[in-house]
């Protein structure tokens, strides 16, 4: 059983005292967003109360703090992720900007008419959209790992799409809608095996398991700041350095050059020439601090009390009447959706809503997969290592009454 001690973390969270319609608020929407610690809304305060100030620009002495606080946050991402140099860590606004920069930017330097990409059929509409984007304007075309019926990758059918046209792989390492934890590391390895270097969408990953990108061997890895207990509109692009600096500048504007003539214009070295204008730097700063909470509780802790959770919510749940779930894979972080015959997921939402409990309801921003299931929607429970069993039994309770009203 998991060492953590719930209660105590729970205090760190000041949303988690909330009430919803007069309830206790139970936050089961993590996989959305999450909430923040008191850690975290301290540092967002302490910036703008001590440290206001534009970073890489200024004599003065609040700049130099706020870049050297800056500074500081990348090297801890990249020691969070053991990467390799703190310039391969790039500040973007989220994992969808990290997604578009690497499609825009990787996609004008290596794709031609003829190449491929590889994304899978389970990814979020954001490591969809911005490779069909990238593969109309470069005439190249998307290839789709199908999935079997527990929500896995079909890996054989993965091995034979790899081929010479293939120019990057793209692939989500969780499924936010499922939860699968798909076997990124084979990925990577077969890939390498040809040549095709490979972007792992670690939204749902690196808040929920340890990630080394080193020992991964991965090219290119993405994540969002508030699903970690960060700040909103703050992502990370990690890239090897060797694949970044082959890479031109997504956007243009200060900071990201070396010397500016109305004629010609020289980039900055990395991570400056993919980090175009002022940055977020409040959200750069306090993703630091995010990273620093979790790190403090510990990543396999956080990962086996989770497991606890889901283990206990799948039980709890799969027994209820006509309740399908959608996701068997015996690999699975914490997140569980399903769908209950005969009613649609928008109403359960609704209805435990009401009880003061969040899920999310519909597609998930993964239309393509819903077509795989051939269902419009599912309603999903996302964990975070503040829930407890007391509200997953609350959700059962809720779930279960849910169904006997709408049938
Ligand atoms: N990929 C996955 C797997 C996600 O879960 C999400 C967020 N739901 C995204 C990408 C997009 O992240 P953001 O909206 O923070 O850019």
């Amino acid at each position: 059983p998991s060492t953590l001690d719930i209660q105590q973390i729970r205090k760190d969270f000041p949303i988690l005292q909330t009430t919803v319609y007069g309830k206790p608020l139970i936050y089961f929407d993590n996989g959305a967003t999450a909430q923040k610690p008191w850690a975290v809304l301290k540092a967002i305060e302490d910036y703008y109360t001590h440290l206001n100030s534009n970073v890489h620009r200024g004599v003065h002495h609040l700049s130099q703090k706020a870049t050297d606080a800056y500074e500081a946050s990348r090297r801890k991402i990249a020691a969070f992720l053991n990467a390799r140099h703190d310039h391969e860590v790039i500040f973007t606004k989220g994992t969808t900007d990290a997604i578009n920069l690497v499609a825009y930017s990787f996609g004008k330097q290596f794709v031609k008419e003829g190449d491929t990409i590889i994304i899978s059929a389970m990814e979020h509409h954001s490591n969809i959209v911005p490779w069909q984007i990238m593969c109309e304007d470069r005439k190249a075309k998307l290839k789709v790992i199908p999935i079997n019926e527990k929500g896995e990758l079909k890996m054989d059918e993965f091995s034979a799409l790899l081929d010479k046209t293939v120019k990057l792989i793209a692939v989500a390492y969780v499924s936010n809608t499922m939860g699968t934890i798909n076997p990124v590391k084979d990925i990577i390895e077969q890939a390498h095996q040809h040549n095709i270097p490979v972007l792992l969408d670690a939204a749902q990953a690196v808040q929920h398991i340890p990630v080394d990108v080193q020992d991964l061997d991965v090219d290119f890895l993405v994540f969002s700041g508030h699903k970690i207990y960060g700040p909103t509109g703050i992502g990370i692009l990690y890239g090897k350095e060797e694949w970044l600096n082959q890479m031109p500048p997504y956007q243009g504007g200060g900071s990201m050059i070396k010397q500016v003539t109305l004629e010609k214009t020289t980039y900055h070295d990395l991570p400056f020439r993919f980090e175009a204008g002022t940055p977020n730097i409040e959200a750069c700063i306090c993703l630091g601090t995010a990273i620093d909470y979790i790190t403090n509780i510990g990543l396999p802790a956080i990962q086996q009390y989770e497991h606890e959770l889901l283990e206990y919510a799948t039980q709890k749940l799969s027994v209820i009447d006509k309740l399908r779930i959608i996701g068997t894979s015996a690999q699975k972080s914490g997140v569980l959706s399903f769908i209950v015959e005969g009613v649609h997921p928008y109403d359960v939402g609704v209805l435990l809503d009401k009880l003061g409990i969040a899920v999310r309801t519909g597609h998930h921003c993964t239309q393509p997969l819903m077509e795989c299931f051939g269902i419009p929607g599912t309603v999903r429970v996302s964990f975070a290592f503040y829930n407890t069993k007391e509200e997953i039994d609350q959700l059962a309770a809720g779930v279960t009454r849910a169904v006997a009203m709408l049938t």
